[in-house]
């Protein structure tokens, strides 16, 4: 069933895709990016008000069909048309605005990949399915507040627009949709999105658990500490074996770390920190850090955006790092 692997429910309703093409408010200037155009219900109607339409369209049918349709009514010339797997494709041509009825499957990696996208992008207006919409809109405290939410409103401001129900599709889906608008921050928050995503995965990884709990178990605080003896190169040394008798000259302890290797334990000499000490030392930053600010007995699920950017500022201050 090709429909099934491609999400080719077609939006019927013209009324719908007159109300998303309204909202994109289009510029006669803009480039305008469409994802899986399918037949081209949505295509045909932005063509005329834009300069160009991307369309990134899987299905060799599907292609042939909106190529038919924009020559028909003698727009071709503002087409082009993509052919492949959106997700698996690269980097994107620079576009104004997104606009799609998109195939479900892709949500997530397609939401990031255009958040991520740069130069940024000035407004998606997408049709996704509805939990995904509430997903992406959740506060603190809602039952569908996730990473998705907190991760989406970091890179972005997302309003829900219109409720659409299935019967608006041929074939109608499973489930019924939303088209909301996504508008990326600007500038982008200046942070490292690699340790933004580590921290966020720790935080929700026990929902109903506090931060404290979450930050201190095992796992966590051996990956902070290899972060942390990675960071503080001085304190590294692959064993006491090969230190250099200079190292330990005027008159400060040389501290010397001893890598976590299984034998490590017999190595233990000293004036040098092993690894035991070292989970120590990132275990009593970790607790000052979350007391500092009183988040140790917060949940993620209360967190907002601006208080999880606070956590990771305050973990860094202390040399915490998550990648
Ligand atoms: N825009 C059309 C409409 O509203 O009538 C069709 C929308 S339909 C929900 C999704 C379209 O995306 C289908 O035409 C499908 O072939 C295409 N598609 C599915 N996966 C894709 C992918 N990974 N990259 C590009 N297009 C894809």
């Amino acid at each position: 069933l090709e429909h099934a692997k491609f999400g080719q429910h077609l939006l019927k309703n013209p009324l719908i895709v007159d109300g998303m093409v309204e909202r994109a408010a289009l510029r006669s200037t803009d480039t305008v990016l469409e994802v899986g155009p399918g037949t081209g219900n949505l295509t045909i109607k932005l063509l005329p008000k834009a300069k160009k339409v991307i369309a990134y369209e899987v299905d060799q049918r599907m292609v042939a069909e909106v190529i038919k349709r924009a020559r028909n009514a003698g727009m071709e010339r503002k087409l082009e048309v993509i052919v492949g797997d959106i997700c698996k494709s690269g980097d994107l041509p620079p576009f104004d605005i997104c606009v799609a009825n998109i195939p479900y499957q892709i949500s997530s990696p397609l939401v990031f990949k255009l958040l991520l996208h740069r130069p940024a992008f000035r407004c998606a207006i997408l049709m996704v399915q509805r939990e995904f919409a509430q997903r992406l809109v959740a506060q603190p405290g809602d039952k569908l507040y996730c990473r998705l939410s907190i991760n989406t409103q970091l890179l972005s401001k997302v309003e829900h627009l219109i409720k659409v129900g299935k019967n608006n599709f041929r074939p109608p889906p499973k489930v019924d949709s939303s088209v909301i608008r996504i508008e990326p921050r600007f500038p982008p928050p200046p942070l490292n999105f690699g340790e933004w995503d580590a921290l966020t995965r720790i935080a929700f990884s026990r929902k109903n658990k506090t931060l404290l709990a979450n930050f201190k178990t095992a796992a966590v605080i051996a990956s902070l500490s290899r972060n942390y003896a990675s960071t503080n190169p001085h304190l590294i040394q692959s064993s006491v074996s090969v230190v250099p008798a200079q190292t330990h000259q005027v008159g400060h302890t040389p501290k010397v770390l001893i890598k976590p290797t299984p034998s490590s334990s017999n190595e233990k000499s000293s004036g040098f920190m092993d690894f035991q000490q070292l989970e120590k030392l990132v275990m009593d930053k970790v607790e000052k850090v979350l007391f500092s600010i009183k988040f140790n007995d917060k949940r993620a699920r209360s967190l907002d955006v601006d208080d999880f950017i606070k956590l990771l500022v305050e973990f860094n201050k202390e040399g915490i790092h998550f990648v």
